[in-house]
């Protein structure tokens, strides 16, 4: 028998609804190690990090976090934010300090349909939709450039600078990404987002480096939509998209509309990663952290469940990656749904029935 490949995986499962659904993620993972037969493992190390943490130590992480979590292979996290702690401090505190700090400036996040789950877009034929937005994840309109309260103006009249950053070499790569994705699809196609039209310098920019990077894909094809029309063709045309790359803010609201479309926010995964792998990478759920069901043990894990799918497919666990994806189609398939997608079924029901359909046939 082979050695075993071990991946030390570091759990931040933080706040709300990202307990229950890293929780029900390890459990597949785990499961699907064991099927196996040891030619990998998963070795998971959980840290308490989040809003209760905060509580505690006035911290939302340890001093050296960042330097313990360097050495992991992923990062396997859930959802941050608590109404203890203002939104600002919670997700720089943690979630972006990682991002940033990791230089995870690719996020990648697929919008899938599943077999059983209603959308409000579905027709008869459309359970094959299928494309991945690939979002900027470290400039443009988060860069957090800009200011308040400029020259010291009075109550009534302050006003407020939010600069988006755009430069020639995040632009370059994070399109070289969505084409060299592309590229491993079945449609190969490129749509790149802005809104150039009034925005005229760093989108104009963004326009400018894609059309010079596609010259080096001839064989993908290529479409620059404007963010307004692109959100129409989300609901209207979504047959016509493959890769979706967009700026920060533009990518951010897409995907939130993906994962509406494709059936619940609870269904989409995420990756943000370093694709140069001199960092972690880290693979979380799209949701947040659902105040209104927290602890009740009904959110939906398939959001977190998929995110671990792409951890294997970052791990090179690409057989893997799939068969948990088809395992995840087959629950839906069979009627186990949580409230979000019109059922009854827990957290822990639609976790076990993963696990099941995950079993080898005897
Ligand atoms: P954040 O500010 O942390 O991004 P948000 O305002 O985007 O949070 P979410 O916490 O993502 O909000 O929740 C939005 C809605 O989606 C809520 O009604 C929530 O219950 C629902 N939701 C989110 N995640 C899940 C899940 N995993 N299962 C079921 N419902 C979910
Ligand atoms: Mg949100």
């Amino acid at each position: 028998m082979s050695a075993t490949r071990t991946f030390r995986i570091a759990s931040i499962p933080a706040d709300g609804v990202g307990k229950e659904v890293v929780s029900a993620g390890r459990r597949v993972l785990d499961a699907l190690a064991s099927h196996a037969g040891g030619t990998f493992a998963f070795e998971w190390t959980e840290f308490p990090w989040g809003c209760e943490y905060y509580a505690e130590t006035g911290k939302m992480m340890a001093d050296d976090g960042l330097e313990t979590l360097k050495d992991f292979d992923a990062i396997y996290f859930g959802a941050v934010g608590w109404e203890n702690v203002p939104d600002h401090i919670s997700l720089w505190g943690l979630r972006l300090n990682i991002t940033q700090n990791f230089d995870q400036w690719a996020n990648i996040r697929p919008v899938r349909f599943l077999p059983g789950v209603q959308s409000p877009l579905r027709k008869a034929d459309d359970t094959e939709l299928d494309w991945v937005v690939v979002r900027e994840n470290s400039e443009g309109e988060y860069a957090g450039i800009g200011g308040r309260n400029l020259r010291g103006r009075g109550p009534g009249n302050e006003v407020a600078l939010q600069t988006a950053l755009f430069t020639e070499k995040g632009c370059e790569r994070i399109m070289r990404f969505a084409f060299d994705l592309a590229r491993t699809r079945t449609v190969k196609k490129v749509s790149s987002v802005t809104k150039s039209n009034a925005q005229q310098y760093g989108m104009v920019l963004w326009d400018e480096v894609f059309d010079r990077v596609a010259l080096d894909y001839p064989d993908v094809t290529t479409e620059s939509v404007l963010v307004d029309a692109m959100s129409a063709k989300f609901v209207l045309k979504p047959e016509d998209l493959s890769v979706v790359v967009a700026s920060n803010l533009n990518a951010d609201i897409l995907s939130d509309l993906g994962s509406a479309l494709a059936g619940s926010l609870g269904l989409a995964a995420s990756a943000n990663l370093n694709p140069e792998r001199r960092f972690p990478s880290m693979f979380e759920p799209v949701h947040g952290t659902a105040p209104d069901i927290a602890g009740k043990g009904i959110s939906n894990p398939i959001g977190a469940i998929a995110s671990a799918a792409l951890m294997l497919d970052h791990f090179g666990l690409h057989d893997e990656a799939r068969q948990l994806e088809s395992a995840i189609e087959r629950t839906t398939a069979a009627g186990h749904l949580t409230r979000d997608i019109g059922g009854e079924a827990t957290t822990d029901d639609v976790t076990d029935a993963i696990i099941e359909a995950l079993a080898p046939s005897p």
